[in-house]
């Protein structure tokens, strides 16, 4: 597959900004100010980050087994998903319900999309994305898996069938995947040029500094690079996500628990009447149930706030695993409530 014949014109025609970054004694190339403040140890507030995010993608290549130029970083993962629709432009294709940026983003660039429904599994429905892929010929389908905010993951089969049947770039946002008992899509890159992972640390303790990575072929990192801002990863971000994936023990042993709280909250959400909580692969629980609106109201009022997915997943509500304190303050309202 040639990656060229998919990028847009104008992007196709650029040069990746050049920020230089040479090791030197006095650095008087950038315009940046000779005065600085100690917030961190090792972070130069005055002067530009690593424009390239060496070490974080160094260390974060290496913890999935994948080389660092085929990872690219982005000021989290939905600058990345904005850097992706800027440069291969659309039609964008999508299930739906599902993140909602990539309709946004699509729309805000002005490019086609088309947000197509879920079966009643909240699975791909292949015979609607197989007569759209054919009709609308997308140049992106993104599939959240595990998907947001319905919970579960995609068939893998079914995704795979898509990544080989399609002409366009398939990204898998894999946002939630370190939750899941599935397995991830990274070996495929080797085989599928077309397939792009996306993942974050904003669901692993990290969402404050707006750290998230795209790997992909380097045919694609080169292009999609093109259109990245030069220093969109601040400094402070770099040095505490890297000082932070070191600590793969503590970072494992924080998704157990939630992963081991989530399995509580469905049980306890399943004994409750009037509610249908559905199974989850990612750190949080979608649920039906009646006068929604007014259960997200009635609950903010105890001092607990939940998603409301009204317009996107009509008469349901998204509950976040928090610690077995929050997750006890949560369920013992949400039974006084019902
Ligand atoms: N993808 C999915 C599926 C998400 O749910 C989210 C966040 N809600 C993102 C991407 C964006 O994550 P980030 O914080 O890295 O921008």
């Amino acid at each position: 597959m040639d990656i060229k014949k998919l990028v847009k014109p104008n992007v196709l025609k650029l040069k990746a900004y050049q920020a230089e970054d040479i090791p030197c004694k006095v650095k008087l190339d950038a315009n940046e100010s000779p005065y600085g403040f100690r917030v961190l140890n090792n972070v130069q507030t005055n002067k530009y980050p690593d424009p390239e995010a060496k070490e974080l993608r160094k260390i974060f290549a290496r913890g999935l087994k994948v080389r660092a130029e085929n990872v690219l970083h982005g000021n989290g993962s939905d600058e990345l998903i904005s850097n992706l629709i800027v440069t291969f432009g659309g039609p964008v294709l999508y299930p739906t319900p599902t993140f909602s940026m990539y309709g946004i983003i699509a729309q805000a660039l002005g490019e086609k999309f088309k947000g197509l429904s879920l079966d009643e599994k909240f699975d791909l429905d292949m015979d609607g994305m197989n007569k759209h892929i054919i009709k609308l010929k997308p140049k992106l389908i993104f599939l959240s898996s595990p998907n947001n905010p319905t919970g579960n993951s995609f068939s893998s089969e079914r995704i795979l069938q898509i990544i080989k049947k399609s002409k366009s770039i398939v990204v898998v946002d894999e946002a939630y995947q370190q939750f899941s008992s599935r397995k991830s899509f990274i070996p495929l890159l080797k085989k599928y040029k077309n397939l792009v992972i996306l993942r974050t640390l904003s669901k692993v303790g990290l969402a404050g500094l707006r750290t998230g990575f795209m790997i992909a072929h380097k045919d694609i990192i080169n292009e999609v690079n093109k259109v990245r801002l030069p220093f969109n990863l601040n400094s402070l971000s770099q040095k505490v996500a890297v000082d932070a994936l070191k600590k793969t023990r503590e970072l494992k042993s924080r998704i157990s628990k939630i992963v081991s709280e989530r399995k509580r909250l469905f049980k306890e959400m399943l004994k409750m009447n009037d509610i249908r909580p559905f199974p989850s692969d990612a750190n949080f629980i979608l649920f039906q149930v009646n006068n929604a609106d007014k259960i997200h109201k009635d609950i903010l009022k105890k001092g607990v706030l939940i998603r409301n997915m009204k317009g996107i997943a009509g008469g349901c509500l998204r509950v976040t695993v928090g610690t077995p304190a929050e997750n006890n303050t949560f369920i013992k309202n949400l039974k006084q409530l019902l």
